[in-house]
């Protein structure tokens, strides 16, 4: 026996029952009661439908709230002039990598870098052409690393910091010197210096290993920022590695 489900007159599904053990089961005055099972079947479909798809919309909306919230914290983390990571960013790859530094016993690197006389270019060249050059440097760092695990992020200002795991200070030196050298092949003039003819940078370099021990990534960058501090004091456009105390 078939039944036709219909809504407003549209076929929603085909209701079929089949019986081979007797003749006499499908009569005319079933059909009222077959009928009720039939609307309320159609009520049972739609809900399912409607579950089903609420469902999908949940999954879908969820997806695509997580993708929106990933690329919000994407950028919390970028600088907005250069587009590099910023100082959230920093602080916290440091302190994952501080503490992996401390398990695998390998020694971690920090280059504190600053342009040298940037006040003086700000007031003589003006504050967009100041931006246009903080931008310029942070792309140039960006491209003088190599290793994936190495990060360049904007500390403040027209400061930024270079993470280095698993370098030497020694290492650390040699990428500090080719990003000083890089900066200055930028020939972007600076006519107020007097460290160079043009933009320079000067950089401060503090090694954690196990020869010597800090006991923070506070402590790390306090140790380069006092480098830098002398990088500064012996003439800028230079690159000093921190000397721990005897
Ligand atoms: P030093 O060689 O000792 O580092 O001298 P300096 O002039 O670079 O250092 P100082 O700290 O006196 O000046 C830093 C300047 O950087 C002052 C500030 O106006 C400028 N600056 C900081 N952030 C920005 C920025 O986002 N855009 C521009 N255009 N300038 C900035
Ligand atoms: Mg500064
Ligand atoms: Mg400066």
């Amino acid at each position: 026996m078939c039944l036709p489900l219909l809504r407003n007159g549209h076929l929603q599904a085909i209701l079929y029952l089949e019986n081979n053990l007797s003749e006499t089961l499908f009569t005319h005055d079933r059909l009222p009661y077959l009928e009720a099972i039939g609307s309320q079947l159609l009520i049972s479909i739609d809900n399912a439908r409607l579950h089903e798809g609420l469902e999908n919309l949940v999954e879908r909306r969820t997806h695509e709230l997580e993708e929106a919230n990933r690329h919000l914290r994407q950028q919390t983390l970028l600088d907005g002039l250069t587009g590099i990571g910023n100082r959230r960013r920093f602080d916290e790859t440091v302190a994952v990598e501080w503490l992996r530094a401390q398990r695998n016993q390998s020694p971690l690197s920090i280059c504190l870098i600053d342009v040298d006389f940037f006040k003086r270019y700000n007031d003589f060249y003006g504050h967009i052409a100041g931006d246009d050059c903080l931008k310029q440097v942070a792309q140039t760092l960006h491209m003088s690393i190599k290793r994936s695990a190495d990060s360049v992020n904007r500390y403040g200002g027209e400061e930024f910091v270079i993470l280095l795991p698993e370098t030497t200070s020694v290492a650390a030196k040699a990428i500090a010197e080719r990003c000083r050298r890089a900066v200055e092949a930028l020939a972007l003039p600076h006519a107020q210096s007097e460290a160079s003819s043009v933009v320079s940078i000067s950089v401060g370099i503090a090694c954690a290993n196990s020869y010597y021990e800090l006991t923070s990534a506070e402590a790390l960058v306090h140790c380069a920022d006092a480098a830098l501090y002398r990088a500064k004091m012996e003439g800028r456009n230079r690159v000093i590695c921190y000397v721990p105390p005897q």
